[in-house]
């Protein structure tokens, strides 16, 4: 079967475009659309049977997708519109088929080559062919993992479904006030809606609210509105507790903004914007533009910790004392049950961290500020309490008095022992 004997067959089936009768040949040589091979075929035919190019030369509608391959021109312009004022810069294509057009271009290709799947289907070369003009028109590059956005050309009942995926913001946050947990926090009382009994709910003063505010909270917002998205979701890796300050180097995280209009922002103008916003309760620092692969990498960070813990003891403790206590925990693998504070939330257990380094900032009187090191997991207040002797050792059975933990501050998180939390690769 040569391109003359595919060309004779086509035509006496009935009328067919340049692009169908190509298609059927789509495996046949390379660097071609399937409409120059079927321009080809055609001008092959009419020298071989040496009759005027115009009586075999297509004039009524494609039978096979029914003048279809010629619209490729407005329907990638009908994409662009459709994708609007929205900012990308990757982007794929779409095409859902007619069945009965799906069906006409199987028949064709089993009956001039004899078998269905010859050639390349008509589904694909519409992906192929409006998508490389919408590249064209707007200049974006095709991304089959995970475009920007995707258009879905919908033939039959023509329309365009667009989807936006998401932009990523990847920053530290430094949290500079105690009270404030990481994530939005519902009010337990009424399920976050508010409203109790058909009254307002008397514990969250009808805000839904445990806490009125949050990192998240704080933070989010300012990144949406910056990419005009429709949402956004805060993802940190790991968090500190309520109570406790997140200082130094702060802390990772991802803010995921939901179908984001615009998609390269100032990222100085931005940390201006969400500092401005959380009005010194919460600063970010080193914004970035990240991949969707960044939310993984910050949720699954193995890090140890750095704290800063004002602590003070039922006695008075002269400095050597002290300062020996502290040195004697570093490096000891602690035991520690799970904590009575969080006992009822968690299965009893018992959890083994290490102390890497622990030392002794300063001490007034019968208060003091230590700094401690420890592997991520390690219950800091517990170590330092002692929680009834539930961890061992603790700071409070070194000293032989009662510790009482009075404040607690995360001044570093760091990837633990040789990992490396590498957030280049996840970077734009
Ligand atoms: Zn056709
Ligand atoms: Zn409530």
């Amino acid at each position: 079967m040569d391109v003359v004997d595919v060309a004779k067959d086509a035509v006496e089936l009935g009328p067919v475009c340049e692009s169908c009768l190509g298609r059927t040949m789509a495996d046949w040589s390379r660097g071609l659309t399937n409409r120059q091979r079927g321009e080809a075929a055609l001008i092959a035919l009419a020298i071989a049977e040496d009759v005027p190019f115009e009586s075999i030369a297509p004039e009524d509608q494609c039978w096979v997708c029914e003048g279809l391959c010629d619209r490729y021109d407005t329907l990638a312009e009908d994409v662009v519109d459709a994708i609007g004022d929205r900012e990308f810069s990757t982007y794929q294509v779409g095409t859902r088929l007619p069945p009965f057009i799906a069906e006409n271009d199987r028949l064709f290709r089993e009956d001039i080559r004899g078998d269905a799947n010859a050639g390349e289907s008509l589904k694909r070369e519409c992906n192929r062919e409006i998508g490389k003009r919408v590249g064209k028109l707007t200049e974006a590059t095709v991304e089959f993992g995970r475009p920007d956005v995707l258009a879905i050309v919908d033939i039959e009942a023509e329309t365009i479904e667009i989807t936006v995926n998401s932009a990523f913001i990847y920053g530290r946050y430094r949290k500079l006030e105690r009270g404030i947990p990481q994530t939005r926090w519902p009010c337990s009382t009424c399920d976050g809606r508010g409203i109790k009994r058909g009254e307002e709910c008397p514990d969250c003063d009808g805000s839904g609210l445990r806490y009125q505010r949050s990192v998240e909270q704080l933070v989010a917002p300012s990144i949406q509105e910056a990419m005009d998205g429709s949402d956004a979701t805060f993802h940190g890796a790991g968090r500190e507790d309520i109570d406790a300050r997140m200082l130094g180097t702060g802390r990772p995280f991802v803010v995921e903004v939901s179908e984001p209009r615009r998609r390269t922002v100032d990222l100085h103008a931005l940390t201006e914007a969400v500092n401005t916003a959380a009005g010194g309760a919460v600063e970010v620092i080193e914004l970035a533009m990240a991949t969707h692969e960044m939310v993984e990498h910050v949720k699954e960070l193995e890090a140890s910790k750095t704290y800063e813990v004002n602590v003070s003891f039922s006695e008075h403790i002269d400095e050597e004392t002290l300062t020996e206590a502290i040195k004697a925990l570093e490096g000891r693998t602690i035991e520690q049950e799970t904590p009575s504070r969080v006992s009822h939330r968690r299965a009893a257990l018992t959890r083994t961290r290490t102390v890497y380094a622990a030392e002794l900032l300063e001490e007034t009187d019968s208060d003091a500020r230590i700094k401690i090191h420890g592997e991520g997991g390690l219950y800091i207040k517990e170590l330092l309490h002692g929680d009834d002797g539930r961890t061992t050792p603790n700071l409070a059975d070194e000293l032989g008095v009662t510790v009482t933990v009075d404040a607690l501050d995360v001044v570093e998180v760091v990837a633990e022992g040789d990992r490396s939390f590498d957030t280049e690769r996840y970077l734009h």
